[in-house]
This record gives structure tokens, sequence and C-alpha cells, in this order.
């Protein structure tokens, strides 16, 4: 995993030791020894994460790193503030300017590489998800930062610890900002976790009759878990297994005895990435929906439409099979609109689709073309079948009344469908629908409420 990292240190010794270490673990890393030059290089140059000394003359690390998280530019860009060992204030002070995490001189090499990673990796995946998200046009910056996701609801934690005296103590520490659960039993605790809707899992390393190793891969590998973080509780002597744990995938640890300011500030970055990571994808997912269907009928849309006719046409000339596709347009749909108002108009668009959906196959693709007329693709089906589907398809419009109004009135709805069917290898998604459209228009002409096949 390469990064680029910067060191922030008014004291030259600690910036190069930070940049030695860093280094050899390939992190691209980058250097200042002041506030501002930091400030300046973060405009200049991209940066995955920083690392910001907190005592510095002139702008310390604490108004550094306000400003970062102030500025809409570089406010994502983690920043995991230095301090000194006995300065419990100056934790909370940095957490209070923002800061992600924090790290204690002397800084040990496991903490500095496995926070780095562990944020580097939320940061690209946090990239990840802003490029896509973008891409379908929706600023989720300018939704929501990172911060504002944990100050209102308190985070939901369950806590897997055989001790009782233990996993009292890690509860009433995290009470503040948490709601809290424990689960003593190692077997029920992946049962739990699937089911609870936590933020947070915080484990124990050293359970009696159970692997918590075994617990920690097992919730990575579940599905429902796979997304939720894991915090590990380590003793001292238990390193070998506490850097087994992170290869599993474990996202950050405490060691024994347990520090209450970190173990709230660590639960705290969790929980903060767990709620940032759920909000992107919802909203990516949301996003990448609202761009293929239909929100009023949940057919797909036009835009849908048009990317996939052409693959169905080229396949079906390719494979020589058949395919048919109909053009449906509801009668009189004006006067529904005026006689009983807009939204009977949108009830009976709904219901429409409702019906469509379950009069075609599954590999059809059915959408909303616009206003009240609908395109419905039937690979493998040719003319003679696709008309038995439109006819079908409009006595099951024609045949039961739509109900308005939320059930107060019924309406008679009528449909008309022009049909056209594959013609030949030089067929067109383009000329298809043009030639169904002619025969739709022909079946207006005609009285309406009724199928009409264009001329192959
Ligand atoms: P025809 O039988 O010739 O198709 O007549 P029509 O009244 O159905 O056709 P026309 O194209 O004159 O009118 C279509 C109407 O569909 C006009 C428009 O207001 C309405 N419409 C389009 N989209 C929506 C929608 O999303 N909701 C509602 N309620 N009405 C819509
Ligand atoms: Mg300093
Ligand atoms: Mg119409």
């Amino acid at each position: 995993m390469t990064a680029r990292v910067l060191v922030v240190d008014d004291i030259l010794a600690n910036v190069k030791l930070l940049e030695a270490r860093l280094s050899a673990e390939y992190f691209d890393v980058r250097t200042a020894t002041s506030g501002q030059e930091a400030l300046d290089i973060l405009d200049r140059s991209p940066c995955d994460i920083v690392l910001l000394d907190a005592m510095m003359p002139g702008l310390d690390g604490f108004e550094t790193c306000r400003r970062i998280k102030n500025s809409p530019l570089l406010m994502h860009i983690p920043v995991i503030m230095v301090t000194a060992l006995d300065q419990t204030s100056d934790r909370v002070r940095g957490l209070e300017a923002g800061a992600d995490d924090f790290l204690t001189k002397p800084v040990s090499d496991l903490a500095l590489i496995t926070r780095v990673k562990s944020f580097v990796r939320l940061k690209m995946l946090t990239d990840e998800l802003h490029l896509r998200a973008r891409q379908g046009s929706v600023g989720v910056e300018d939704r929501f930062s990172l911060a504002d996701l944990t100050r209102n609801e308190p985070g939901r934690v369950l806590v897997v610890d055989d001790r009782a005296s233990s996993s009292e103590r890690i509860a009433q520490g995290l009470a503040s900002e948490n709601r809290v659960d424990v689960e003593a039993l190692p077997q029920e605790a992946l049962f739990r976790a699937a089911e609870g809707n936590y933020d947070l899992v915080i484990v124990s390393i050293s359970l009696a009759d159970y692997d918590a190793l075994r617990l920690c891969s097992q919730l990575r590998s579940l599905e429902r878990t796979r997304m939720l973080p894991i915090l590990l509780v380590a003793e001292p002597e238990d390193n070998a297994r506490l850097l087994r744990g992170l290869d599993l995938g474990v996202n950050d640890y405490l060691v024994r005895p347990i520090d209450r300011q970190e173990l709230l500030a660590r639960a705290r970055t969790q929980v903060r990435r767990k709620r940032y990571t759920d909000k992107l994808r919802d909203s990516v997912a949301h996003t990448m929906e609202m761009a293929v269907m239909d929100s009023l009928t949940g057919l797909h849309n036009r835009r849908y439409l048009e990317s996939h006719l052409s693959t169905l046409v080229e396949q079906s000339i390719a494979r020589g099979r058949e395919l048919s596709v109909l053009v449906v347009d509801i009668d009189h749909f004006k006067s529904v609109n005026d006689t009983h108002g807009h939204d009977a108009g949108d009830d009976v668009l709904r219901e429409f689709a409702r019906r469509v959906r379950k009069n075609v196959r599954g590999i059809d693709l059915a959408c909303r073309f616009g206003g009240e007329e609908f395109v419905i693709a039937m690979p493998e089906t040719d003319g003679e079948l696709a008309r038995m589907v439109a006819e079908r398809l409009r006595q099951r419009i024609a045949g039961e009344p739509f109900r308005i109004a939320g059930g107060a009135k019924q309406l008679n709805v009528t449909i008309s469908i022009g049909l056209a069917s594959l013609d030949g290898a030089g067929e067109t998604p383009e000329a298809m629908l043009k030639r169904a459209d002619l025969a739709l228009y022909q079946a207006k002409r005609e009285g309406r409420n009724r199928v009409v096949a264009a001329a192959a």
C-alpha cells in the first residue's frame, strides 16, 4: 500500500525518525517543520494522511488541525495528533480540534504503522466512494461531514469479554457517548453482531475458552459483519497475536490497562468511520439507482433502456435469436389528470407499472420511456408470441378498473400497444423502436385499446 504521508514536527530529529520508519514501510513521506509549512504543502499537493505534532511554536498542532478540518478541500484528510505521553489534556484538545486519532511519544512502531495503515485504507475507500458518487453527479461531500455523524446519535457498541470486571469497566468508560451491550459468550457474539446493527465490536483478545482471533476472522468473513469495525483489547505481552489480529483485518487495538480517554477516542473514531462509509455507500447506491430507475414507477428509465437495447439487439443478431419490443401508451391519459387530478394520474402510472411487472418475465426489460409511454423489450420472443403477451397485458389493464385516491374511486383505463420484432442482421434499436411507434400510432388511429404489429 503506497500512500502520501505528511509528517509535521518542529524538531527535525523527530521528523527524521518518523520519516525513516514510514519510508521503511514504503510510504511516500513529505515533511514540514511548522504548521504553516504543512498547510502550504497541503494546498499545493494532495496527501493521504497527516501526522501532526501538537506542540510547535507559532501555529501549533491544534490550530493547524482546526484549519485542516475547517477547509472543505482538506477536511477529509485524516489527522493523527502526536502528543507527549503525560499530557492527557492535549489528547482532548486534539480531538476537539478535529483530529481523527492521536499517538503518544515515544511513538511505538506497531502503533505508528497500524494507525497510519488503517487511516490510509479508510481514506482510499472514501476517495473511491466520493469519486463514484461524484460521477453520479451528487455532491456527497457537500451534504455531510465526518464529525457531524457522531454528534447526535450515540454509538452502538458490542463488547465481547468473558470477564465481568473487565467488560464492566469498558462499558462504563464508553457510556458517556455510546449504548453498550456486553456479550460474555463468544459463540453468541457472532450472531449478536450480525443481528444487532452495531457500529463497533470490541473483542478481548484473552477469552478463556475461545480463540478471540477466530471470532475476529468470522466477523470479517460474514457478509453482515464484514464492514463492522473491530477493536481488539490486548494484553501487553500479547504482541504476536495482536499482529495476527491486525493481519486479519482488525481495525484498531488497545493495550491493557485501558486508558479511558484512549478507549473513548478509539471507539469514537471507529463509530465515525462506520457511519461515514455507511452513509457514502447508501448515497452511492442511491445515486446509481437514480441513474437507471424511474422513481415514480420503479421501472427502468429511458437512459437505461437506451444503453441496454443496443446490447440486446446485437446479442440477438449474433446468436440468431428472436427479439421483440412493445411500445405501450395509456389511452386518453390527459383526461385522467384533467378529471381526477395529477395525483390520481400518478396512481394510475404506478398501478400500471405494477401490472406490467406481473405480466412480463424476469428477462424482459420494462421501462418508462417518458410520461405515460412505456417500452418492453422481450428477448427470445418472436412476433407471434409478442402479440400474445401484448394482448394479455392489454386485457389485464382494461379488464380490471384502477383504484385511485387511496381506493376511494375506480377508473377504467385502457392502453394501446405497437409491436415490432427483430428484422434481419442490419437491425438497429432506433429502427425497431420507430416501427413499434408507427404501429402504436396506427392502434390509436384505429380506435385505441388494441395491439398492432408493425409489418416486418
Ligand atoms: P392518447 O390516447 O392519444 O395517448 O391521449 P393521451 O391523453 O394519453 O396523450 P397526451 O400525450 O395528449 O397526454 C399525455 C398526458 O400524460 C399529458 C401529461 O400531463 C401526462 N403525464 C405525463 N407524465 C405524467 C406523470 O408523471 N404524472 C401524471 N399524473 N401525468 C403525466
Ligand atoms: Mg514540538
Ligand atoms: Mg397516451
